[in-house]
């Protein structure tokens, strides 16, 4: 028996927001995460001198202004700071038809290098960008917490009502209704496809508008950052600050059910057998893995059902993590790239191609003379299933030669340049992150009314809510930290603190 408040499965970003939200409030916080350090998606793995991201490595969040800067504040209420370094770039985009464009954190530069491939279309494409903003700044207005309670909804309603009114004019829109009322070119359209599938895995169609407004702002505004130290320093921080305000953290605790009395979730048991209880439950771990397995002794609710046939899993990722000699990258190279060769391919397996080289702005995370390179594309985890370990083995080293090959055209001299390769597959993801399927996060199976269909942090069992990327509003650091403000504000007025 345990006297806890707030039980949290799993120390991703949005179960970390989540309990420090709630230990700097006074709550009683256990985490319990399944491997052998906090982050999930977030976290970080060394090898032979190099500190690779597993995942996340461009960075929103982090600005000093506003209220969307939801990692800065975050990591303040727990008394803790990183320090950041500022990406000049957001991204260096290489794409067919030789669209070879940087998104400069400065908003005029970045139209004018996008009007120069579109001239006659500057006009749109200035008003879908300012379009952008309008989202931005109602959110950036107000305080960010729990939809689901309607005291904050009335206060920030009454304290911003403009906002307010804009908000909700914008939740059922997606990023690409709104781009073809201001831009008719079918080349530049596809542009704006990427510019949404490059974080939301789905084209601008199916992109909710709410998201594309933050994310097209905000790197403008507080700008993408990336933590010195590596990506895997927020959730350090965030652990740290969680224990110095009274939390607890335990690794190696792998929750295997969720204990339930009178249809309401009390506790939760670990593979070992041990038993916690506490009087309300997070889950951190995504839907399909809290409801399909932690909850295998019950029927998936209604709700949930509803939720599946709306959405479904993304595809995980074949991730190639580099290290390589210094000399490999030109002068001038960004950290961020994205690589498409034919725009027909922008959604299948092996399409789209993913590079950040982190230590382009943090030389501390390779040995001297040497940068890491990491270069992800989507792959779908039934392409790694049945294998052999031989087979396995030379499958991954054939996917490698033909990533290795596509970036030889943008850094020559790659393959020779090589000192470190470690291939991680869809596989990979599902055993070291727990995430069913080894999936990036929910997608829409069609095109839906924007953000309205995805769920908040309460879920159908009394006592059991749920945060990160399966909840609103969807993946991304920034987004799951959102989302951990959120449950954490709704979760205090239940338990009254
Ligand atoms: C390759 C890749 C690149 C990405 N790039 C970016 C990027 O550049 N920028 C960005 O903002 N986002 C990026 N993302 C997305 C971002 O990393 C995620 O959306 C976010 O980290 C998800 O956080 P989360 O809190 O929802 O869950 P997760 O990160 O999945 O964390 C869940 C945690 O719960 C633990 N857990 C699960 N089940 C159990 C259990 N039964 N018992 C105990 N513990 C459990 C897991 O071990 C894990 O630590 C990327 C993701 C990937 C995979």
């Amino acid at each position: 028996m345990q006297d806890t408040d707030v039980i949290v499965i799993g120390s991703g970003i949005g179960g970390l927001v989540t309990a420090t939200q709630l230990a700097a409030k006074g709550a009683k916080v256990l985490v319990l995460e399944r491997y052998l350090i906090p982050g999930g998606s977030a976290g970080y793995f060394e090898r032979q001198g190099y500190r690779f991201d597993v995942g996340a490595s461009m960075i929103f969040g982090f600005g000093q202004n506003g209220t969307t800067n939801l990692l800065t504040r975050a990591l303040q209420a727990v008394n803790v700071s990183l320090d950041v370094i500022p990406d000049p770039v957001q991204i260096h985009y290489h794409l067919p038809n030789g669209l070879d464009l940087k998104v400069e954190r400065v908003y005029e530069k970045f139209l004018q290098n996008l009007t120069a491939y579109f001239p006659n279309q500057s006009q749109g494409i200035r008003r879908f960008y300012d379009e952008c903003w309008r989202v931005f700044h109602c959110l950036n207005s107000m305080d960010l917490l729990s939809l689901e309670e309607p005291r904050y909804l009335m206060r920030v309603f009454f304290q911003h009502p403009l906002a307010c009114l804009g908000l909700v004019k914008y939740l059922p829109q997606n990023a690409g209704d709104v781009a073809r009322r201001y831009i008719q070119d079918p080349q530049l359209l596809k542009f704006i496809d990427m510019e949404c599938y490059c974080w939301s895995v789905v084209p601008a169609d199916m992109t909710p508008m709410i998201n594309a407004g933050m994310v097209f702002s905000d790197r403008h505004y507080g700008g993408v950052n990336y933590p010195k130290g590596g990506v895997g320093q927020i959730a350090q921080k965030l652990v740290e600050g969680l224990v110095k305000a009274g939390g607890q953290i335990k690794y190696q605790a792998r929750v295997t059910k969720i204990i339930l009395e009178n249809r309401s979730s009390v506790g939760v048991q670990l593979a070992n057998g041990q038993i916690y209880r506490a009087k309300r439950i997070v889950s951190n771990a995504t839907r399909w893995d809290t409801f399909g397995k932690l909850l295998s002794q019950q029927k998936i609710p209604f709700a949930e059902k509803k939720w599946q046939l709306r959405y479904h899993k993304s595809p995980s990722f074949l991730s190639l993590h580099m290290g390589v000699k210094a000399e490999v990258l030109p002068q001038g190279t960004e950290c961020h790239h994205i690589v498409l060769e034919d725009w027909e391919k922008m959604t299948a397996p092996e399409g789209t191609l993913f590079v950040s080289i982190p230590t382009l702005l943090d030389p501390d995370l390779a040995p001297s003379g040497y940068h890491i390179i990491h270069a992800f594309t989507p792959e779908w985890i039934d392409d790694w299933q049945g294998l052999s370990g031989r087979e396995y083995e030379e499958k991954k080293q054939e996917a490698a030669r033909r990533i290795v090959d596509r970036l030889e055209k943008i850094f020559p001299g790659l393959n020779a340049g090589l000192d470190y390769l470690e291939v991680g597959t869809p596989r990979t993801h599902r055993r070291f992150l727990g995430r069913e399927d080894g999936t990036y996060g929910p997608i829409p199976r069609h095109k839906l009314r924007g953000l309205l269909g995805m769920p908040f942090n309460r879920t159908a069992i009394p006592g059991l809510y749920c945060v990160g990327d399966s909840t609103f509003p969807g993946q991304g650091l920034n987004a799951v930290a959102f989302s951990g403000f959120a449950c954490a504000h709704r979760i205090a007025v239940d338990l009254g603190l």
